[in-house]
């Protein structure tokens, strides 16, 4: 790619087609599935209800500016909040977390937000200021001031959460930062802290919401009552999406003329992310998590017992397979790629898999297969 500035390093191949799990390139390969884009597509790539209300929406109307009533904005935002919530629609997650970030500072009055090492909540200025990785804020200082970390999973994070504080922001299971879960008991020690202390939590559910780890959000299985929740990537299947979802109390900070978009909450994304959700059924998530259960006795049983595999962690169709330095992770996801299976990487040399929520076992048993075959050699 010659006239594109070169912020990523690519695969040196096209994807130009999809199907079902399945994805070809220019070249007429086709491969299994196990990234999702990047934990987008969870319906696949020809989800029949989702390319209708596509379809549908693009011969009505694309769209209109948020100067006028909405009334499939507002069913969206009520299939996706419960009644004590409201939401509010941006594009991408970094624009999720910036409307977090400033809705939690303008309601409290205050300015400080605790985050945490090896978090990501984004590349714009207020979500790289509270994403904990030097790597991706090197160059770009001066941030955005009164950020404070902490380490995750950590007890001495507790004493930071003061009544100073603005908000507290955590994923509960760090994606980029190399699929770490956070311990149950901890997350409930944060959220003591600041209810006592006045403090708002905000959870980005981007990564780890919609389904991907078997409930529609993954805080749902830490028991927590978040005042914000930001989604985004797979809320849409890969129509640029986001959202903020808040408690009520929290609207009169959020008031005409506080915040806005010109394409956030357009039609088109309203038309997909309504086919998501009206799937996200009860009876859709309980096939996730007992393919899920697959999953992870593979896992467990043939890839955990490989030699140069450290470790696995990750919850639902969230996995970080974590490999020995010998064996670089790069050189691992080109040679699944060569035997025709996609995967991603996160940090600290993980192997992180994503796989589209409707795969069915028999392609779950394959991929497995195929990481098995590439990490034994
Ligand atoms: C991907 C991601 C983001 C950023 O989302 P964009 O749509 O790329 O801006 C934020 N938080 C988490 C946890 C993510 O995984």
């Amino acid at each position: 790619m010659e006239n594109v500035f070169p912020t990523y390093s690519r695969f040196p191949f096209d994807l130009v087609e999809g199907h079902d799990v399945f994805l070809t390139d220019n070249n007429g390969k086709t491969y299994l599935d196990f990234t999702s884009g990047i934990g987008v597509c969870s319906f696949g790539y020809s989800n029949e209800l989702i390319q209708k209300n596509v379809e549908d929406q693009a011969k009505k109307i694309w769209h209109t500016s948020n100067l006028y009533e909405s009334a499939i904005q507002d069913k969206v935002a009520g299939q996706l909040t419960n009644d004590d919530q409201l939401a509010f629609f941006c594009n991408s997650g970094t624009e999720a977390n910036e409307a977090a970030f400033k809705l939690a500072r303008k309601y409290s009055g205050k300015t400080t937000v605790l985050a945490f090492n090896n978090g990501f909540h984004g590349r714009t200025y207020g979500s790289m200021s509270l994403t904990g990785n030097p790597d991706i804020r090197v160059g770009f200082t001066p941030l955005v001031p009164d950020v404070k970390f902490a380490d995750y999973n950590d007890e001495k994070a507790i004493s930071k959460i003061t009544s100073d504080l603005a908000a507290v922001i955590l994923e509960v299971i760090q994606g980029e930062g190399g699929v770490v879960v956070a311990d149950k008991s901890w997350l409930a020690d944060v959220q003591k802290a600041c209810k006592e202390n006045d403090v708002l939590l905000i959870i980005d559910e981007v990564q780890t919401g919609i389904g991907r780890t078997g409930t529609k959000f993954a805080y749902e299985q830490f028991d927590l009552d978040p005042d914000i929740v930001t989604s985004a990537k797979a809320l849409g299947n890969g129509t640029p999406i986001g959202a903020m979802i808040g408690n009520k109390k929290l609207a009169s900070a959020f008031g005409p003329g506080t915040h806005g978009t010109t394409f956030g909450g357009n039609k088109l994304s309203m038309a997909a992310a309504s086919g998501v959700l009206e799937q996200l059924t009860p009876d859709f998530l309980k096939e996730v998590q007992a393919k899920s259960k697959l999953l992870w006795e593979k896992l467990n049983t043939e890839i955990k017992p490989l030699p140069v595999v450290t470790s696995i962690t990750g919850l639902g169709f969230m996995v970080g397979i974590h490999l020995d330095e010998k064996v670089p992770v790069g050189d691992v996801i080109g040679q699944l790629q060569d035997a025709g299976l996609l995967t991603i990487s996160a940090k600290h040399n993980t192997l992180r898999l994503l796989p589209p929520l409707i795969m069915d076992e028999s392609n779950i048993t394959k991929g497995i297969g195929l990481i098995k075959s590439v990490l034994d050699n």
